[in-house]
């Protein structure tokens, strides 16, 4: 089926013309319409009339629409955030707060390509050239450099009729320029049930773990288990500072670690994901299959468009007690830490680790789900190990293993 993803390439301005000054107003005048985006949408202002409310001369009729589409997108998560906490019934706590209205400093100068910026290759240095629009009748020039892999993506972008260069962001951060660019694809994503390998993804509060059975024998390929303990360890203690510094009206270092924090969510669910498209991805014709369930679970498959530009598909089956089930013989059993153990005497499996036990749960699922027979057959009693992957805050993958190609992304092989 054909459908379309969209890629984010980062890349580092090197200005050659033009003054960086300029780049530097149009960022902090950008924060500004985020502000008052926000306010006027709290008076209950509609799009329209916001975009007609906001109205700057210093700055490019086209990027503000763009600044405030961004600004709403914003507050937009944030009512589906509020609507799946009050969903929730243990609502107490950590009730999601609106976006902050009197943050000051740099936002994303976002822009349309073509309009508020414009990129070229250019054929004989095969640079990507960038010519910037941050004030009326101002531009700024120069080339953009990225790792060459991004570099040579986005060229291809620039190139190719079958990819769409769209909006881009600037942004700043310790005196460097980045520019953000997002390119669309369309892809043509095998359908699930021509899949050889099924890949169960459990996410929970601790981890990821992913099994890769094959279909047809339902055998494991691999297990892999991606530890974030110690990065939601990382998060609490920057909410912790955070909310000291609220209390004592330190807004300037509330700031600093608030950005500091949105960044890390983002490292963690870009990392998160892009670990489990390079496990899928060593098997043949992989489907990765998600529960179907709300908050941090989809955030982490929004992830998946990642799988999108890899052609692989997913799917997503029924949430129901596939922790508490025995992926072995389909009976209930007790979860005791990371522990499962099957309460049922006849079974071959004592014990397994509860979280891989729950994705190859997932995966039987989807196996039922393409309506492949016989799924009273459940999974080999001899599991191969579990490896494990400690994500830390450092942005640092620890090794437990040797396996080095995968180890090297940050991601580790199957067993
Ligand atoms: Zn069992």
């Amino acid at each position: 089926m054909g459908e379309e993803a969209t890629k984010t390439i980062q890349t580092r301005l090197h200005v050659a013309s033009g003054d960086r000054s300029w780049l530097h107003d149009a960022c902090l005048a950008a924060r500004e319409i985020f502000n008052q985006t926000i306010r006027l949408k709290q008076q209950g202002y509609t799009r329209t009339e916001i975009q007609n409310e906001v109205d700057r001369d210093d700055f490019l009729r086209n990027n503000k629409c763009a600044v405030v589409g961004k600004a709403l997108q914003t507050w937009d998560s944030y009512q589906s955030l509020l609507d799946w906490w009050y969903e929730q019934d243990d609502s107490d706590g950590n009730k999601p707060t609106p976006p902050s209205t009197d943050k000051s400093g740099a936002y994303p100068l976002v822009m349309a390509h073509t309009e508020g910026y414009r990129l070229t290759v250019d054929d004989n240095t095969n640079r990507v050239q960038f010519r910037i629009s941050p004030k009326p009748y101002k531009k700024v020039k120069g080339n953009l450099r990225g790792e060459s892999d991004a570099m040579d993506e986005l060229r291809d972008a620039l190139t190719s009729n079958e990819v769409d260069v769209g909006q881009a962001e600037l942004l700043y951060r310790d005196g460097v320029y980045y520019l953000h660019v997002t390119v669309t694809r369309e892809f043509n994503i095998p359908e699930p049930d021509t899949s050889d390998t099924v890949v169960g993804v459990d996410i929970n509060e601790r981890n990821v773990a992913l099994t890769a059975l094959d279909r047809e024998t339902m055998q494991t390929k691999g297990t892999l288990v991606l530890d974030y303990g110690r990065v939601k360890q990382e998060r609490q203690r920057y909410h912790t500072i955070t909310t000291r510094c609220q209390e004592h009206g330190k807004t300037s270092i509330h700031r600093q670690f608030g950005d500091r924090e949105e960044r890390f969510t983002e490292w963690v669910l870009h990392r998160l994901s892009r670990a489990v498209v390079k496990f899928a991805e060593q098997f043949s014709n992989p489907v990765i299959v998600f529960e179907d369930m709300s908050g941090i679970r989809n955030e982490m498959q929004y992830g998946s468009y990642k799988a999108t530009w890899r052609e692989i598909p997913t799917d997503t089956v029924d949430a129901y007690y596939n922790s508490r089930t025995c992926s072995c013989c389909g009976e209930r059993g007790d979860r005791q830490g990371r522990r499962f153990r099957c309460t049922n005497d006849e079974c071959d499996v004592a014990q397994d680790h509860a979280d891989r036990n729950a994705s190859v749960n997932i995966a039987w699922r989807e196996k039922a789900k393409l309506g492949d027979t016989d799924t009273n057959y459940r999974t080999h009693k001899t599991q191969p190990q579990v490896r494990l992957v400690r994500l830390s805050g450092s942005g640092r993958v620890s090794r437990p293993s040797s396996s080095r190609f995968l180890a090297e992304q940050g991601v580790l092989a199957h067993g």
